[in-house]
């Protein structure tokens, strides 16, 4: 194995199969894997457990007086091999990827005191390199400096199948228009929040995989990765 070790930034559109690719190359690489899009999840699942947030009013300045409150932390289950994320000591790991969560988290994350708070967290557990970190902003605010930026894409119609057979293998009552409306919504928001919004950074390799095997973009990014090694 190399020694040198690198950060992996993968930043993309919702539901394009990141945290899949990033687990893989986390596993091969013997590399730290961070899901920020359960960390958005998490202080969204605090907000609706606080009634910060409903369908009728969003109280702003209620959550981020509330913010120092919250506490989040990856924990591993060698059961299932992969970090859940717990609450305030609680895992939420299940809780989060419900549609309810789904619906808030973009409104959520356009908040840059909850921005300020996770990217803190985040250039802390990746100050030792190492790490394969996925979201929306790694390669563009998280870590301008990674040696190896990704931003993935894929037709909506592709991602919307991909994330509703997620979730009803997962045993939850979803409708297909209701994902991908979702999905919709929530590239729309991310992409023209102020702070941080999603984008592909200058120096990001683009990968579309509507038509790309699982196993394909992994072999095609590891690659790249091992190329920087
Ligand atoms: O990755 P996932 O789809 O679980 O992310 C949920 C939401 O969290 C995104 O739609 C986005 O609003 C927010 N997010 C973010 N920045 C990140 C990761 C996720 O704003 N780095």
């Amino acid at each position: 194995m190399q020694d040198k070790k690198i950060t992996i930034a993968i930043d993309g559109f919702s539901s394009t199969g990141k945290s899949t690719l990033a687990k893989q190359l986390a596993r091969r690489l013997n590399y730290i894997y961070v899901d920020t899009g359960a960390m958005y999840r998490a202080v969204t699942l605090y907000a609706l457990q606080q009634g910060f947030i409903s369908v009728s009013h969003f109280d702003e300045q209620g959550l981020v007086t509330h913010l120092p409150k919250v506490t989040l932390k990856f924990v591993f289950n060698t059961e299932v091999a992969h970090s859940e994320v717990f609450l305030n000591n609680v895992n939420v790991e299940h809780d989060i990827r419900s549609m309810e969560v789904s619906n808030y988290v973009s409104k959520i994350a356009a908040l840059p005191q909850v921005r300020e708070k996770l990217v803190e967290q985040q250039r802390f557990m990746g100050r030792e390199k190492g790490i394969v970190m996925d979201g929306r902003d790694i390669g563009t605010v998280v870590f301008p400096d990674a040696e190896l930026k990704i931003f993935m894409t894929a037709g909506a119609d592709a991602r919307a199948r991909r994330r509703f057979d997620e979730l009803t293998g997962q045993g939850r009552d979803v409708s297909y228009e209701e994902v991908l409306k979702n999905i919709e919504e929530r590239d729309y928001i991310d992409s023209n929040r102020k702070d941080s919004p999603l984008q592909k950074a200058v120096d990001a390799i683009e990968v579309d995989n509507t038509n790309l095997s699982i196993d394909a973009q992994f072999e095609k990014i590891l690659k790249l990765a091992t190329a920087v090694l």
